[in-house]
């Protein structure tokens, strides 16, 4: 069970406030994307759920757990935004970084070397860098440095996904293929899936709920119902509806 119960949450950065009052309750198996203007609070509130920060006020739940504590089993996956920049003239390999996220899971410590080699390339598989395995990740095109660090999330076998914009500066062709890998993922594997993206029009397409905030939550529902409501009315996204 992985349900993500986010109650009554603030954040501030000094006394910027990035997050007011947010609740909202994401199910087991629900593929989420997360929209809303430049500087809204989006980044800020998938590392709240991620457990990286923490809020100045209110709770996060994984699963009826702490948040920390969800943590500490590995439950929680989390691909970071503007990942490709960070990577430059990074010396590690695509298999070497897949096996990174090994050391994330819950038992890391106790798995020998070809358990470790044989998740990895189970991982890279899936996901379909294989054939990249002993390229430097720095030299891959973002496209591929998305699906590396995909995979590494996977590898230490989250039941919740967390990506920040994991297609922006991506072309068209190989945003359209991170799409339907985080869809299969969410389909066959049941990995709960939670994505803030900038396109909005795909994202929305591949999610089943939307969630759309600018400090606070404007929306939150299925897709369809965004469709119908939301998205092409801007203004409402200014709009808390409480
Ligand atoms: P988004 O991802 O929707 O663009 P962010 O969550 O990154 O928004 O930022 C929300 C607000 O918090 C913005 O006003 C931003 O300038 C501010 N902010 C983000 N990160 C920091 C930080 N580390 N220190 C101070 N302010 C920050
Ligand atoms: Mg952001």
């Amino acid at each position: 069970m992985c349900e993500v119960k986010l109650s009554e949450i603030h954040f501030s950065y000094n006394t910027n406030v990035a997050i007011d009052n947010i609740s909202l309750t994401i199910s087991q198996g629900d593929f989420v994307a997360v929209v809303g203007p430049n500087g809204a609070g989006k980044s800020t509130m998938l590392k709240i759920i991620a457990g990286l920060i923490k809020p100045t006020r209110g709770q996060v739940q994984i699963g009826g757990k702490d948040i920390f504590a969800a943590k500490e089993h590995g439950l929680i996956g989390y691909v970071p935004q503007n990942y490709g920049k960070n990577a430059q003239g990074f010396p590690a390999t695509v298999k070497e970084v897949v096996a990174l996220g090994l050391t994330l899971g819950v038992a890391a410590a106790k798995r020998n070397h070809q358990a470790v080699s044989h998740i990895t390339n189970h991982m890279m598989e899936l996901v379909g860098v294989d054939q990249l395995r002993d390229r430097r990740i720095g030299e891959l095109s973002g496209g591929q440095q998305q699906r590396v660090m995909v995979a590494m999330a996977l590898a230490a076998n989250p039941q919740l996904l967390l990506l920040d914009e994991p297609t922006s500066g991506i072309d068209y062709d190989a945003s359209a293929r991170i799409y339907e890998l985080l869809g299969t993922l969410n389909k066959n594997l049941g990995i709960t899936i939670v994505m803030v993206s900038h396109d909005i029009e795909k994202a929305v397409s591949w999610a089943n709920k939307v969630a759309c905030i600018n400090r606070k939550l404007c929306f939150f529902g299925s897709s369809k119902e965004f469709d119908d409501t939301h998205a092409q009315a801007r203004h409402l996204w200014y709009y808390t509806g409480q």
